[in-house]
């Protein structure tokens, strides 16, 4: 349990929203490019709402005390338990670093005990994955977006975009990821982001475009807080390779350079692949020169959308990528750099007990149409970016429906809460773990369809699919 030291003035972190629905309370951490969400019981989120960055912990739990009625020591309690289990890595209610942080009324928490339901659905997403663009300027191996409608005439107008975003911030989304393709393949990209910035969203873009001096200028003056771009190898005929484009490389650094001297806060990713394996001591150092102090290292997995994946690391190449991670680290973590490393094992490397480990506590609960949805260029809404932006997963259409009528569509609830009898004639329909699996944990239709080509159906990392093992 988390010791709350009562001289201590904690205040919420800028990431944490608290939202009143009509039933409950709800709330979303949302740092960037990552989204938790869950239920509040209204005491929580007042005795949360009572943190406002001026009372210490023993003023906050005096002031619960006098609204709760409880004596002080156990709205003390109260508080230790609510925080440790809400924030055990203490990302949320933070008591160093700057004290800027959100503030909320309490009185807007309080919901009538008779309408109370922590169980039932968000009312509305708390992220949206808008994809402004399929197209991109680079082409590489390993692309993963499904590129087939990548032509500019389909696309949502710059004004309905903007009205997008303002719909979306009006019904309580509070992250919106600008991902494509890539944003900046649109000439009026940066009047997205200017609009995505000043209405508040937690703003996240990747990209790999080579921006000019006035672009990242002007993405500066937005007050865009971050800015993940990708980039490859510290070798530039081996980076220019896997983005497919001669002389990418040098006009990437030199993008860097200038997105870093107009101020704006910049991290990397790096795809790995067999091409630049090899290559990652060179390129965390040439990162860490430009000044990048969070260095992301992805191993790339085979696209859904690409012939081949000749590209990718076997086993070996992995263990020994880690081993070189681990080395780098070390190296560069006493230096202020943060080297970062996610890979999920390929389902047919895991053993039973891995299997079963990861598919029931590992894997993250998926937020398609739980707490989040992706839009398509044209306006199409999916519940997720990682499957086809086609038939059978688009579940509404933004061109004559609001954001919020396709998030309470039957359409959108069915595949989101999909019900056992979806399963029929799969090993899913009768499977004892279904309620952990498919509701709570939630059932992964990207998974299904890729495997199976439909929409139900055992993910190859479902430790009961001896098929896939
Ligand atoms: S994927 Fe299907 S069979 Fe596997 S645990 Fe989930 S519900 Fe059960
Ligand atoms: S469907 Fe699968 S990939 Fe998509 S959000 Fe859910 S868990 Fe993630």
């Amino acid at each position: 349990m988390r010791e709350l030291d009562p001289d201590v003035v904690p205040h919420l972190s800028r990431f944490f929203f608290l939202r009143r629905e009509s039933d409950k309370v709800v709330y979303a951490y949302l740092p960037h490019q990552a989204l938790r969400t869950a239920s509040l019981h209204p005491c929580e989120a007042v005795a949360l709402a009572l943190i406002d960055g001026e009372r210490s912990w023993r003023q906050v739990a005096a002031a619960l005390s006098a609204v709760s009625g409880e004596p002080p020591p156990e709205a003390a309690g109260f508080l230790a338990r609510l925080v440790s289990d809400i924030d055990p890595r203490g990302e949320i209610v933070r008591e160093a670093g700057a004290s800027e942080g959100r503030r909320y009324a309490p009185e807007d928490f309080l919901v009538p005990a008779e309408r109370l339901d922590l169980e039932s659905r968000l009312e509305a997403p708390f992220a949206m994955i808008l994809k402004p663009t399929s197209r991109c300027k680079t082409n590489c191996l390993y692309c993963y977006a499904p590129r087939q409608d990548a032509g500019r005439k389909r696309e949502m107008s710059l004004e309905r975009i903007l009205q997008l975003l303002r719909e979306a911030h009006g019904i309580g989304v509070r992250q919106v990821n600008l991902c494509g393709g890539d944003g900046f393949a649109r000439s009026d990209f940066l009047s997205i982001v200017e609009e995505a910035v000043g209405l508040g969203f937690v703003t996240d873009i990747s990209t790999k475009v080579p921006l000019t001096e006035g672009q990242a200028r002007r993405l500066a003056a937005s007050g865009l807080d971050y800015l993940q771009v990708s980039i490859d190898s510290a070798d530039a005929a081996i980076s220019d390779k896997m983005v497919g484009r001669r002389g990418h490389h040098a006009a990437l650094l030199q993008s860097i350079r200038d997105l870093k001297a107009a101020g704006l806060y910049v991290r990397t990713n790096t795809v790995v692949t067999r091409h630049n394996v090899t290559t990652m001591a060179q390129t965390v150092e040439m990162l860490a020169g430009l000044g990048i102090d969070n260095i992301k290292i992805s191993p790339a997995f085979p696209s859904q959308h690409l012939e081949g994946a000749d590209y990718v690391i076997c086993e070996e190449e992995a263990e020994a990528l880690e081993e070189e991670v681990a080395r780098l680290q070390r190296q560069w973590g006493p230096r202020g750099v943060d080297v970062l490393y996610s890979r999920l094992k390929p389902a047919e490397a895991m053993g039973p007990e891995e299997k079963r480990r990861f598919w029931f506590h590992g894997r993250g609960r998926c937020s398609g149409g739980r707490s989040a949805v992706f839009v398509t260029p044209e306006g199409k809404v999916t519940l997720c970016e990682q499957v086809p932006h086609h038939a059978p997963f688009v579940v509404g259409d933004l061109a004559h429906q609001s954001l919020l009528e396709v998030w309470n569509s039957p359409e959108a609830l069915a595949m989101a809460y999909p019900e056992r009898a979806a399963f029929a004639g799969t090993l899913c329909e009768n499977c004892s773990d279904f309620d952990l699996c498919a509701v709570k944990r939630g059932h992964c239709f990207r998974d299904s369809w890729f495997a199976h080509r439909r929409l139900t159906g055992p993910s190859p990392y479902c430790p009961h699919n001896r098929l896939a093992a």
